[in-house]
Parts: C-alpha cells; sequence; structure tokens
C-alpha cells in the first residue's frame, strides 16, 4: 500500500510531461508549417514575378496560385489543431479512467482487508468465548445458576457464529446460485414476529410496529425475507446508542407493498449512503469502528431484495437516525423450475 501514492505520482509525472511534449510538439509544428508557407509565398512571388503574371504585390496576393497555397496552409494548421484536440481528449478520458479504475482498486483491497481485519475478529471472538464457557465447566464445580448463566452466554455466541458462517454462505450462494424458494407470504404477519423476536432479544430497545390492515398475501422467500428483516433490525439497534427507538411500518399501495424500518441512531453520512450496500463495505476504518461487522449483511439485503423483483432505498430520518424504505411487488412471481418440481413430488406422495 505504501508504494501505491508513490506510483500515482509517478503516473501524474509521466501525464505531465506528456502533455508538455505534446504542446511542445504541436507550437512547433505551427512554427513549422508557417515558416514553410513563408518560404512557398516567397517562392511563388518569385515566380510569378519571372514569368510577368504579376505587377503589384495587390496583384500577387489576388492571385489564384497564392490564394490555393494560403487555403492549403490553412486546412493544414486546422489538421494540426484537430489533432491536438482529439489526442488532448483522448488523453483526459484515458487519464479518467485509469483513474478511476485505480481507486477503484485501492477502495477494493481496503475493503478486502476490512474485511480480513472483522471477520478474523469476529470468528475468533464467539470461539474464544465458547472454550472459556468450557474450560470453566471442565475446571470448576459451578452452581445451578452459575452454569445456567454461562450456557446462556455460550449458546448465544455459538448462535453468533451461526449467523455469520450462514452470512457468509448466503453471499456467496446469492453470487452464483441463489433461486429464492417463493411461497405465499403474509408479509405483515412476519414482520410482526420478527419485531417481537428482537424486542425480546434486545430489552434496551423500544420497537413499535404500524401496520395497515388487509394487506395482501404476497409470493415471496420466507427465509431469504426473514434475513433482510432480520438484519435491518439487528443494525437498527446496533447502530443507535443508549436507548434505540425503532418504528417498523408496513402498509399497501396499489400493486406494492412498503415497509420502512426506521431508527433515532447514528445515521448513514450522504457520501456513504450509495455504498452501504457493497459487498464487505463499511462505514469508517477498522481502528476507527466500534461495532461489531462484517459488510454482508446490507449487501445480502439488497441482493434478496432484487431477487423479489422489489427496491430498497436508504434516507435520513428526523431529527436523527436513519429510515431503510422497501418495495415489494404483490403479484405472484413464476416459479423456479427447482420449485416446480418439487411441488410435483410433494403432490405425487
Ligand atoms: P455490518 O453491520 O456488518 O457492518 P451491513 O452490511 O449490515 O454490515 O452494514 C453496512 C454499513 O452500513 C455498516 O457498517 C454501517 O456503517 C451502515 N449501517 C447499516 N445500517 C445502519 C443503520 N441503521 N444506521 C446507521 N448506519 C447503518
Amino acid at each position: 500500500m505504501k508504494g501505491i501514492p508513490r506510483l500515482r505520482l509517478l503516473s501524474y509525472g509521466v501525464i505531465a510531461y506528456m502533455l508538455l511534449a505534446f504542446a511542445w510538439w504541436s507550437v512547433l509544428l505551427f512554427t513549422k508549417n508557417r515558416d514553410a508557407f513563408a518560404a512557398k509565398r516567397e517562392l511563388l512571388h518569385l515566380v510569378m514575378i519571372a514569368r510577368e503574371e504579376i505587377n503589384t504585390d495587390e496583384d500577387f496576393f489576388k492571385s489564384k496560385p497564392y490564394l490555393e497555397l494560403e487555403q492549403s496552409y490553412k486546412r493544414q494548421e486546422w489538421m494540426v489543431l484537430g489533432e491536438a484536440l482529439v489526442f488532448v481528449i483522448s488523453l483526459v478520458i484515458g487519464v479518467w479512467l485509469i483513474n478511476r479504475g485505480y481507486n477503484k482498486q485501492v477502495m477494493a483491497a481496503q475493503q478486502r482487508r476490512n474485511f480480513l481485519l472483522s471477520i478474523t475478529h469476529e470468528l475468533k471472538s464467539p470461539i474464544a468465548s465458547i472454550k472459556l464457557v468450557l474450560e470453566t465447566f471442565r475446571k470448576r464445580k459451578l452452581r445451578d445458576d452459575q452454569i445456567q448463566k454461562l450456557s446462556n452466554n455460550g449458546l448465544k455466541e455459538a448462535e453468533r457464529l451461526n449467523t455469520l458462517v450462514t452470512d457468509l454462505l448466503l453471499s456467496a450462494k446469492l453470487e452464483t446460485a441463489y433461486s429464492p424458494y417463493m411461497e405465499d407470504l403474509n408479509l405483515a404477519e412476519l414482520l410482526e414476529d420478527l419485531v417481537y423476536k428482537i424486542q425480546d432479544k434486545s430489552p434496551k430497545a423500544q420497537l413499535h410496529f404500524h401496520h395497515q390492515t388487509n394487506i395482501s398475501d404476497m409470493h415471496g422467500d420466507k427465509a431469504g425475507l426473514t434475513s433482510v428483516f432480520i438484519n435491518l433490525l439487528e443494525n437498527a439497534i446496533k447502530y443507535s446508542s443508549g436507548n434505540p427507538v425503532i418504528h417498523v411500518s408496513i402498509k399497501q399501495k396499489n400493486n406494492h407493498i412498503q415497509i420502512e424500518i426506521a431508527d433515532n441512531g447514528i445515521g448513514v453520512p450522504d457520501k456513504e449512503k450509495e455504498h452501504i450496500f457493497e459487498k464487505f463495505y463499511r462505514v469508517g476504518s477498522e481502528n476507527t469502528r466500534t461495532t461489531k461487522g462484517t459488510g454482508l449483511g446490507l449487501y445480502i439485503v439488497k441482493e434478496i431484495i432484487k431477487a423479489h423483483k422489489g427496491n430498497i432505498q436508504v434516507k435520513d430520518n428526523l431529527p436523527k437516525g436513519t429510515v431503510f424504505c422497501i418495495e415489494l411487488p404483490v403479484e405472484k412471481i413464476n416459479k423456479t423450475d427447482d420449485q416446480l418440481l418439487e411441488e410435483q413430488k410433494i403432490n405425487q406422495a
């Protein structure tokens, strides 16, 4: 990483040299062209005087051979100018493309580094906690309540590890072989259940659920959409300090179901909004972040919503916090061949 700025400096130097050299060559070409024109004009003048075709300078400047010579000179001048412009424009576009590619590479490398650092930490810390619990069980005689408490901690850590591995597998699958298992779903019921589950797990947070009655059933992948809502609800709590207040609402507008998850947390800066759905992307760096995570959650969310032909947006909440708005179509989505085959098998059985 240390060599990259030096490399960039070197490439800027080369580009600056190319531009200067080109400007110099263009000026030289202009001068040479002008000198050649002056020499040709002198020669033509002498020839025409010798042939007694002209008497005065005015006759010369109005003569056909001179006008043709002047036209050819101007044409050449425009040609040099045109070439120079095309070259400069191509160079600028080329440099811009290289720069953009380079910045993308640097960002991807940074994200990979962040991901490796966070994943190592995320994997190691539950393993260490579970190891500690087991070692305590082995070495010490514990009371029932202590056993209960330690087992709960161990189970929590195991669950964290499981979620992480599931996320990793799901994100790999989303890139290649994800085919949602579509079934009839009542999204309002699913969301309400999850809100209660998360509320149980996080007593410090206040979750409010608002829903319109008569929301149509939709066709969706229950496991996938569950993962979407859990990710968004857990993020809403994770990225809020103190006592988070979260409003979850669901309503239907024509053929679309709209879901909003609004928190009063730290918010997402405007320049980060377009990046947070990228794989492994986390706001800030490993040194400045205080929260745990891998940057996979919102990538999974976006891909699953996309597979349902829906869309997701992130907005600012007022006075502070973030709102994630999801829109999902109600109309039925065609089942995949695998699903139809599976249903056929079930019917035959
Ligand atoms: P992770 O939470 O593992 O970092 P995510 O993909 O879920 O990964 O989120 C990506 C980034 O988006 C997070 O690092 C965080 O900075 C930001 N983010 C996500 N949800 C919220 C939220 N509700 N409030 C503020 N920032 C958020």
